[in-house]
């Protein structure tokens, strides 16, 4: 059953009629730019074909009820007293936004759904993300406000940096509200303008899931970023987005040694990614996937946020013969990698990586083709009967 029918069925049993509305938001993966997007730079990622979705009507008061399939949770709150939280659960990322689109001055009406998700939940492909953009198009059916992808996209990254004080970049938030079916999108994180760009033909997107998840990710991302930042303080620049490879080629040596391997992937990543757009529009899978390649090295070298898995899962991918090329993705220590492989034998492609990956490592990975889809949207109740 479709997830659609999963939540709209749920829905009709516990709320004696049918949805008024069904809300859903991807989840994503990102093809390169990777710890790009907090240093003002440039990323592509695609919205994948899994999603939260969210059946709901709306209430006549300001109150907020949702039943979590996932979470086997009912949980409620009034949108005129939000509960402050303190380790942060599944609701509090629906509460975040609300409290991010109230502090935008948004009216909001009270809604009652049912949220249930497929996108894998901390293995970086941003499941955060998909029921933070998720929840924003659920008060959108309800408070009849107008519709913007990027603001929207601040509105959950708000939701999750201020509201649950989780450090994240605004690149999960946007492909997920903005992605486009079919294509990938360059998005330049400071102005948040959006390019899509067709993925080269005869291509598909494999996602290759490690198994693996590590606690310190955190800490390791926010010292990341601190190193970041002292990097483009160094160089007298706001972000290190505004300094190009050549020049940080003749400046290196004002960085001690570490901060300069940090700045060195950020600044030939966004070079990477800029190319990356070039190979796309050209077509040219061969170029796509040696500039994954090249941004995992340096991820792992420099950057050194990949994992022994990560590297593992990689190497496995990129020595088969249907693979263009491949690379960790998302923030990093553990989760998923991405590769770009031939569309006539994906699935055997996945299927070789696999079992080649367990075989080495032992771990048991999870590897799934996945297409470009649309970012977050809404189905309105007189289509909602075609789904059922
Ligand atoms: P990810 O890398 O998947 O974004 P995060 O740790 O950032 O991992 O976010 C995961 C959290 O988001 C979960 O612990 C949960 O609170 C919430 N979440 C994500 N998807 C769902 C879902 N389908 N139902 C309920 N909560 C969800
Ligand atoms: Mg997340």
């Amino acid at each position: 059953m479709s997830l659609a029918n999963k939540v709209a069925r749920r829905f009709s049993a516990e709320f004696g009629e049918a949805p008024a509305f069904i809300a859903l938001a991807p989840g994503r993966v990102n093809l390169i730019g990777e710890h790009t997007d907090y240093n003002d730079g440039f990323v592509f990622p695609l919205a994948i074909d899994r999603a939260a979705w969210i059946a709901l009507r709306p209430r006549a008061d300001r109150c907020v009820r949702v039943i979590s399939l996932d979470m086997a949770e009912d949980q409620s709150f009034d949108l005129s007293d939000l509960p402050r939280p303190d380790a942060p659960r599944w609701i509090d990322y629906i509460i975040g936004v609300a409290w991010a689109l109230q502090r935008g001055g948004y009216r909001l009406t009270g809604w009652e759904g049912v949220l249930a998700g497929d996108v894998p939940i901390g293995s970086g492909l941003s499941s955060s993300a998909a029921l933070e953009l998720a929840a924003a198009r659920a008060f959108y059916c309800v408070s009849g406000f107008a519709w913007d992808a990027a603001q929207m996209a601040r509105v959950g990254r708000a939701a999750e940096n201020e509201w649950l004080g989780i450090q994240t970049g605004i690149m999960d938030q946007m492909i997920s509200a903005a992605g486009v079916a079919g294509r990938a999108l360059l998005i330049d994180c400071r102005s948040l303008q959006t390019t899509p760009a067709p993925l080269p033909a005869a291509t598909s997107i494999v996602i290759l899931d490690t198994g693996t998840r590590r606690g310190l990710v955190d800490s390791a991302y926010n010292e990341r970023r601190r190193q970041c930042e002292a990097a483009a303080r160094r160089f007298g620049i706001a972000a290190l987005r505004d300094i190009d490879l050549a020049t940080f080629t003749r400046r290196a040596d004002e960085l001690e040694p570490l901060i300069r391997r940090r700045a060195r992937h950020v600044i030939s990543e966004n070079e990477r990614t800029l190319q990356a757009r070039d190979a796309m529009l050209a077509g040219d899978a061969e170029a796509l996937g040696k500039l994954m390649v090249a941004s995992h090295t340096s991820l792992r070298d420099d950057f050194e946020v990949s994992s022994p898995a990560l590297d593992a899962i990689v190497n496995c991918a990129t020595a088969d013969p249907s693979c263009y090329g491949a690379r960790m993705t998302g923030a990093g220590f553990g989760g998923c990698a991405v590769a770009l492989a031939r569309i006539e034998d994906a699935e055997d492609f996945a299927r070789r990586v696999g079992a080649e990956y367990e075989a080495t490592t032992g771990n048991k990975p999870a590897l799934y083709v996945t297409h470009a889809s649309a970012g977050t949207r809404s189905i309105k109740a007189d289509s909602i009967a075609s789904l059922c």
